[in-house]
């Protein structure tokens, strides 16, 4: 296959246009999980495009979203906040999500203002965080793939690839920031649903294997939200009942949905490399969130904070970046540090009211003064119909600490030793110190950033918390969305 055309600059070129601002390409994807991602280490071959520009820039193999949903994320993200600062919680609409105060930076606004041209192509889901970028909403256009069924995640990429390779072409004079926010791979939400229940399996020989990490030894070790996902979200309900083969299926769908994001995201970058303005471009990659790819028994995303859900990819290339696929290990909050770091590539002031730690100087090959001791991910509700909040610390020391209001669960992980997140540790009585150091900086990030955590509200019938622990024992069509979502019946776009 071929290589991705460097539009990485020598040194003596960077030096020739060291007063222009450098251009920026964000292009985020929804749903693309580090496990898929060739530079990360762990599955190979399916995303060339993405490994060359990791191949010529750094990547950070410890980034995380501040939450494992959308419009959460997306709205953080373009914030610099944590979502119980934005307001934005959950995927619900504005009855229950306000639209981001307009007092509030954004990074469209701020780059705007320091004189570029802010555009942006594809998925919003941002409750108004997208202000100061021009958008323009995709064209869908309907086609089939031989391999997986397809939605409007992928007609709608079609057309996003087809604006932001337009917009690239011919970007104009000036300095821009283009965001080309990509629906795929999430078009695997419908796969479920298209597979929905155990089904034969034509050919397994071919099938990717499960990850190590697919087997719950022990249901009730676990918090009582992630015991009953499968009765809280239809997806997790739709594959509650699938053979192993069954989940290796859904890997191997998955990873044809980025492949076919892939593809788009390679014109992208050879519309981008076709002209000048593509030499003087800092290219970023990323995701608002990952997918179980069969983790845990789970599919898609949900209520969870496993490393499959929460930790993104985020991979950083263009001009006077000197890393050639350099890994850089640091704690990353991505919805904090995304603005700052972004401005600092651009030579650009942050607002001072953001708290985020800029990652500027290690992408920039210099020293990192200041990094995180911790970062945070929060749970509220993805339809504020079942409300189970819960909070993350990745600390550090190599630990995860979860804790949930609902039944008062907690979770402990040693990510050094069992990356898998397969042992709980949190009653160990051997990790009590670690449990109450942790406990301690979840503790002080509710202070320091203001958070509501203890005094939000759990919101869940009982009737869905029925059976015994775990998805194989789920009660099929005991599911919420069953009973409370008649509106959002499947249809043959999205069964
Ligand atoms: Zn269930």
């Amino acid at each position: 296959m071929r290589t991705l055309p460097l539009v990485v600059m020598g040194a003596g070129a960077l030096a020739a246009c060291s007063r222009e601002k450098p251009n920026i390409l964000i292009i985020q994807c929804d749903q693309l999980a580090t496990r898929a991602i060739g530079a990360y280490g762990q599955i190979q071959g399916h995303t060339d495009v993405i490994d060359s520009l990791a191949r010529n820039g750094v990547i950070f193999d410890n980034a995380y979203t501040s939450c494992g949903l959308s419009q959460p994320s997306r709205t953080a993200l373009l914030t610099g906040l944590y979502p119980h600062q934005s307001g934005v919680r959950s995927n619900s609409g504005k009855w229950l999500n306000h639209d981001v105060d307009e007092s509030l930076p954004t990074l469209g606004q701020i780059f705007s203002d320091a004189g570029y041209n802010a555009v942006h192509f594809g998925k919003r889901h941002d409750c108004g965080a997208l202000r100061g970028f021009t958008h323009k909403e995709p064209v869908q256009t309907k086609y089939q793939d031989p391999l997986v069924p397809l939605n409007q995640d992928s007609f709608k990429d079609v057309g996003t690839c087809a604006d932001a390779v337009g917009f690239l072409s011919d970007p104009g004079e000036g300095p821009f920031i283009c965001m080309v926010d990509f629906q795929n791979p999430h078009n695997i939400c419908s796969y479920v649903g298209a597979a929905a229940g155990p089904h034969d399996v034509a050919e397994s020989a071919d099938l990717p294997p499960l990850p190590d990490n697919f087997e719950v030894e022990d249901w009730s070790a676990l918090p009582i939200p992630v015991q009953y996902l499968c009765c809280n979200h239809r997806r997790l309900e739709q594959a509650s009942h699938w053979s192993p083969e069954n989940y290796r299926q859904y890997i191997a769908a998955y990873m044809r949905y980025v492949e076919i994001v892939c593809a788009q995201i390679r014109q992208v970058l050879n519309a981008l490399e076709s002209t000048p303005a593509g030499r003087n471009t800092i290219i970023v990659l990323l995701a608002d969130h990952g997918d179980a790819m069969a983790s845990h028994r789970m599919v898609t995303k949900m209520v969870d904070f496993h490393e499959e859900s929460v930790k993104v990819p985020l991979i950083i290339c263009g001009p006077g970046i000197p890393g050639r696929g350099e890994h850089l290990g640091q704690l990353v909050q991505t919805s904090t540090d995304f603005i700052p770091t972004l401005c600092g590539l651009a030579g650009i002031q942050a607002p001072s009211s953001l708290k985020g730690i800029s990652q500027a100087p290690s992408v920039l090959g210099r020293r990192q003064a200041e990094n995180h001791s911790y970062v945070v991910s929060e749970w509220h509700s993805e339809y504020d119909r079942i409300v189970s909040p819960g909070r993350m610390i990745r600390s550090v020391e190599g630990f995860k600490y979860t804790h949930y209001l609902e039944g008062n669960g907690e979770e402990l992980y040693d990510l050094t030793n069992d990356p898998g997140e397969m042992h709980n540790l949190a009653r160990n009585p051997r990790y009590a110190d670690v449990l109450e150091r942790h406990r301690a900086m979840l503790d002080e990030y509710i202070a320091a950033s203001g958070d509501d955590y203890r005094s939000l509200q759990v919101k869940v019938d009982p009737k869905y918390r029925m059976h015994s622990p775990g998805y194989p024992s789920h009660i099929d069509g005991y599911n919420l969305w069953n009973f409370c979502n008649p509106s959002a019946a499947p249809s043959s776009e999205n069964p």
